[in-house]
């Protein structure tokens, strides 16, 4: 009979379907993205998805969906899609990803800008390191090593030859290809220029043997560098993946990575309230934000929990994994759309900065 439901997981993913006389609609939540922040639980306007035990499976102590979405309940409208920052969460119409909401009705998407100058990019590897979502992709050409500056560099050659010094020995010739001496039949008038040095900048990198070896100090060389040494191919930021933490604009050594939140608001922490020995929140906070400070010296007490504002994204999944009482508080105040906000959209976002903060589980 239909309409028929189903809820099964499979391939790391809680998937829910609803099955029509000539319709299969699907939401699959990704166990791996699903970070359990609980955006999608305020989105849901049929109020179809519930918390799962987000710091459990997070210690690794369940395999289970963080969320727990109710077919029944489930609308299909695809909004949980729409406005999870961490891209796990899939509406299919029979078997292709789609968003009807968009096409019909209109509602604004989450506006993630985050990019990669490639003029100051030095395609070094710290944006990549840091990056707690691998969003991340360098597409740099390898390098032969031991010729990694020469094979990228772009520079002229200042070579000076000191005729009056030189002998025409041939020495530089023999150590190097860029130097050739074109010799001439002696006489007795030029016994002391029989030859004539040809140089092939083409042929030389600067590494200055020549100046080395020659007997009489004849030769100068000098570099200009024309171009900084940039090693070739692009670093650019998976706005898919990409969550807007900013580590990547934070590291950055050329200021080259540009990040604008995509939540913005306020966290505070009371400590006095956490468990003894509880790091739940450090665990699951998907931007690594959360840290508790390294005991330095034996016998000093471990510092209390902190964050850093610059990468928290105000997700909430260190509120919803916190087994604890008003441990935490959190308030967003801006969310990044585009689009036009809609009645619908308009609701959700009331709901999104309402304060939150944790509340003690039940066992
Ligand atoms: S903002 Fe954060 S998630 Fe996005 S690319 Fe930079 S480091 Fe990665």
């Amino acid at each position: 009979m239909f309409p028929s439901y189903s809820k099964k997981t499979e391939n790391n993913k809680q998937v829910i379907e609803q099955r029509l006389l000539t319709q299969k609609l699907n939401l699959a939540v990704d166990l791996d993205r699903c970070t359990g922040c609980g955006v999608c639980i305020d989105a849901c306007p049929e109020e179809a998805i519930t918390e799962g035990p987000i710091g459990a499976v997070s210690r690794g102590k369940a395999k289970v969906s963080k969320v727990d979405v109710d077919p029944k309940k489930c609308s299909f409208c695809g909004v949980c899609n729409i406005l999870c920052p961490f891209n796990a969460i899939k509406l299919s119409v029979d078997g292709v990803e789609k968003l009807p909401i968009l096409e019909q009705q209109g509602f604004p998407v989450l506006e993630k800008k985050a990019k990669i100058d490639d003029e100051k990019c030095s395609r070094c590897v710290l944006c990549e390191e840091v990056c707690p979502r691998d969003a991340i992709r360098r597409d740099v050409a390898k390098v032969d090593q031991g010729h990694k500056a020469a094979s990228t560099m772009k520079y002229a050659i200042d070579y000076k030859l000191d005729d009056a010094k030189c002998t025409k020995c041939g020495i530089c010739a023999e150590a190097c290809d860029a130097f050739k001496i074109e010799y001439k039949e002696p006489t007795p008038l030029t016994v002391k220029r029989i030859g004539e040095v040809k140089f092939d900048e083409k042929k030389c990198d600067a590494c200055k043997v020549c100046v080395e070896i020659c007997p009489e100090d004849a030769i100068s060389i000098e570099r200009k560098i024309i171009e900084e040494p940039k090693l070739s191919g692009k670093v650019a930021i998976d706005t898919n993946e990409c969550v807007t933490c900013t580590w990547c604009q934070v590291i950055c050594p050329k200021d080259a990575a540009k990040v604008e939140k995509v939540f913005e608001g306020e966290l505070t922490i009371n400590t006095a309230n956490c468990p003894a020995g509880c790091s739940t929140c450090v665990d699951v906070c998907p931007c690594n934000a959360l840290y508790l400070p390294v005991v330095e010296e034996a016998g000093h007490k471990p510092g209390k929990l902190a964050y850093n504002k610059d990468f928290c994204i105000y997700c909430g999944a260190c509120i919803n994994a916190c087994p604890a009482d008003s441990t935490i508080t959190m308030k967003r105040n801006k969310i990044n759309v585009t689009g036009e906000k809609t009645n619908l959209y308009n609701k959700i976002e009331a709901k999104l900065f309402a304060e939150k903060t944790p509340k003690i589980k039940e066992a």
